[in-house]
């Protein structure tokens, strides 16, 4: 174990971090639609713009803005775009996290021009829904009440899909041993945490079957994998990522676990001023310098939605902090991509 202190003021990345394969096909989709609608310009001659895109494409703030300014449109629900978008073939982006049937019927009974940007293995986990429910199942899902991604794959089948959050959950729900129980989860949950409720899930209704692979989806664990290992050499974690993000949000907390591990260990380092804590931001305007007191390792990472020139941005700022050492921590190379949606790929081939 080293000791706090001895290596000078440094910053330690996470790699691989920041944007996901699912991210990146969804905000290529907007920007791929903005682009072929081929101005800055905002609107259409029917005064519509070039595209709408329900819900946040992806959970950061940035991200969103970006593409606003480039002309896309935000709305929460189907019910705010006006008639008039069905008859001008406008498109409607679905965001990465997906969306229940409900929404999709109501965009069909509309008209609408869907171009479905839901990340694919989110698209796994809808498929699974339909799978064992057809098959007889009652699902626990564990997820995170009213995230979107949650709240579309519950759509899939409300009753037969029993949404918990946490292990202390597991204790309300009621099953007999002759149903057919298998679990399903959201995609961005923190893999530490979730093995504890599957235990308790376990222990609860020992003949509960597993999904065919995990739902938590590889650039969630890589990026838990690869803070965990940052936290364990660091005195404080920053992660960059919006509040609403859960993956973002799940990476500072397995940082925090990391922390509490490296400074509660027999040959913990002294804990002086501010280290132990892991924090989250936005952007580098958000770092606050009490954070840093009597911190010479910091750790960083960002979100599977979070632009790495942010990322950079943190990095500077800490730089002018006095941080100028810089080590990588790199658990493994990620080459994950989706090619678009195919209405888009259809679309802008005519
Ligand atoms: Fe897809 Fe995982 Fe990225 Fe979510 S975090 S968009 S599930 S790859």
């Amino acid at each position: 174990q080293r000791e706090a202190g001895d290596m000078g003021k440094r910053i330690i990345l996470a790699d691989p971090r920041g944007f996901c394969a699912g991210v990146d096909r969804a905000i290529l989709t907007v920007q791929t639609i903005v682009k072929s609608a081929g101005s800055g310009d905002s609107h259409d001659s029917h005064g519509l713009p070039p595209v709408y895109v329900r819900r946040q494409i992806v959970h950061n703030r940035h991200v969103v803005e970006e593409l606003a300014s480039q002309g896309a449109v935000f709305v929460e629900e189907l019910d705010e775009i006006p008639d008039e978008a069905a008859r001008a073939h406008t498109p409607v982006v679905f965001s990465a996290h997906g969306v229940s049937p409900l929404v999709k019927n109501e965009a069909k009974r509309r008209g609408l021009n869907v171009i479905d940007a839901t990340c694919p293995l989110v698209g796994k986990v809808h498929r699974e829904v339909l799978r064992f429910v057809r098959e007889g199942y009652e699902i626990v899902y564990i997820g995170h009440l009213g995230h979107d991604e949650a709240v579309g794959v519950v759509g899939e089948s409300p009753e037969h899909v029993h949404l918990i959050e946490h292990e202390g959950d597991v204790a309300k729900l009621d099953f007999q041993p002759e149903t057919k129980l298998v679990l399903l989860t959201q995609t961005t949950l923190s893999v530490d945490e979730t093995a504890d409720t599957i235990a308790a899930l376990r222990a609860r209704f020992p003949w509960i079957e597993m999904p065919p692979s995990s739902d938590i989806c590889y650039a969630t664990s890589n990026r838990q994998a690869a803070v965990k290992l940052v936290a364990e050499q660091s005195d404080c974690v920053v992660i960059v990522g919006s509040a609403n993000s859960s993956n973002s949000v799940r990476l500072m907390e397995v940082g925090q676990e990391g922390l509490d591990a490296r400074f509660s260990a027999a040959d913990a380092p002294a804990k002086t001023g501010a280290c132990g804590k892991a924090h989250r931001v936005d952007d580098a305007s958000e770092l606050d310098p009490a954070w840093f007191e009597g911190v010479e390792a910091v750790g960083v990472s960002s979100g599977a939605s979070v632009p790495e020139m942010y990322v950079q941005d943190v990095i500077d700022a800490l730089r002018g902090m006095g941080y100028t050492g810089m080590e990588s921590v790199e658990t493994v190379k990620e080459n994950m991509h989706f090619v678009l949606p195919a209405e888009l790929r259809r679309q802008t081939s005519r």
